[in-house]
């Protein structure tokens, strides 16, 4: 029998057009024959939009506003019997559609709860993976509290890691909000916009030359593979949102241009650091490699990564010999097997 299968895509946060996008490639590529998919897209206020709003925000990219309450609509979830969330950032990567699934009963595609949210905090993430002694750079965290009644005391602690340093929110994605911030002067706009979209913020030093940007997908439950290491280069002062985004100004090169001991060091550390942070089903960890040292320190880990059929995650697999469909496939498979 068919698999039914709901496709969660849009959501709140500063990703929804990007998730709008990883959706329609993975609304192509499920097999027909083996998945009976429908889609919902969740508008930027939060609402669940019906079939006709959904379609057309798949289409278009753009969703409308309107829609039902969320929990009138998960109730209907129900019928299914796997939900894929293909959300990005908060309200969507971060643990809290993930508890209404398990409240609801139904397998969901990827990480669970407590996977999720420790993930998508900058900072409990690094509190974490310092524990099993997974290499990081050094940095602080900074509440809005602190911020708004002792800005100097704020400035003062950010500045003993040295210029420049990044500031970033502890709970978003896709470079938003975060500044590297070169001198003093640039130091009460960083904060003033890291704190404008998060009451946590992390302040981070900057590794000790400008770094390679490598990544590892990687794929299973409770015995989870490693992809090959994939780079991301650009030129610009870092991977911001603008460079993410705008076709063509950042190249992906499959594999790494980095010593093939580095690139094993990289994907034994990701399935280290997968399995501390209670991940499954899938993740992005990515690292940055200081040529100059032969530093790797590990700089994040994204539970639900950029889904489209040309992005970084789908393509490490391709090059494992995973095709697209193959691998939407295989992560349904262990949203299933993962109870
Ligand atoms: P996001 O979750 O929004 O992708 P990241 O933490 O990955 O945020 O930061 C975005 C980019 O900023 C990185 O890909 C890198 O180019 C740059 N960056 C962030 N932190 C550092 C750091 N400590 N040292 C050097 N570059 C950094
Ligand atoms: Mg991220
Ligand atoms: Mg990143």
């Amino acid at each position: 029998m068919k698999k039914r299968i709901l496709l969660l895509a849009g959501g709140q946060s500063g990703e929804h057009e990007v998730s709008l996008m990883s959706a329609r490639s993975v609304l192509n590529a499920l097999p027909r024959d083996r998945f009976d998919v429908t889609p919902v897209v969740i508008s930027k206020q939060g609402r669940w939009l019906p079939p006709t709003e959904t379609t057309k925000a798949l289409e278009t990219g753009k969703s409308a506003p309107g829609g039902d309450l969320v929990l009138h609509r998960a109730a209907s979830a129900e019928g299914y019997d796997a939900v894929f969330p293909l959300l990005h950032g908060p309200m969507g990567e971060d643990g809290t559609i993930q508890g209404l699934m398990t409240l609801a009963g139904i397998p969901f595609v990827g990480s669970g709860v407590l996977g999720s949210a420790v993930s998508m905090d900058k900072v409990m993430t690094k509190q974490v993976l310092a524990a099993v002694g997974i290499p990081q750079v050094a940095w602080q965290l900074a509440l809005r509290r602190d911020w708004q009644q002792n800005p100097q005391g704020v400035k003062d602690e950010a500045v003993k890691l040295g210029f420049p340093f990044f500031v970033k929110p502890a709970n978003l994605g896709s470079s938003v909000g975060i500044s590297k911030v070169h001198n003093e002067g640039e130091m009460d706009r960083a904060f003033e916009l890291a704190f404008s979209l998060d009451r946590r913020v992390i302040v981070e030093a900057m590794t000790s030359h400008k770094p390679r940007e490598v990544e590892v997908g990687i794929l299973g439950n409770d015995a989870p593979i490693a992809s090959p290491v994939g780079e991301l280069s650009f030129d610009a002062d870092f991977y911001d949102y603008e460079t993410k985004y705008t076709e063509g100004v950042a190249q992906m090169h499959i594999p790494a241009r980095i010593p093939g001991e580095v690139a094993e060091n990289i994907r034994e550390l990701a399935l280290k650091a997968f399995k501390a942070l209670d991940c499954a089903g899938l993740a992005r960890v990515d690292f940055f490699y200081v040529a100059e040292t032969g530093e790797v320190l590990l700089n994040e880990v994204n539970t639900m990564p950029g889904f489209t059929t040309t992005s970084m995650y789908p393509k490490l697999f391709e090059a494992a010999g995973l095709s697209y469909g193959e691998l939407v496939a295989r992560l349904v498979e262990l949203a299933l097997e993962k109870r």
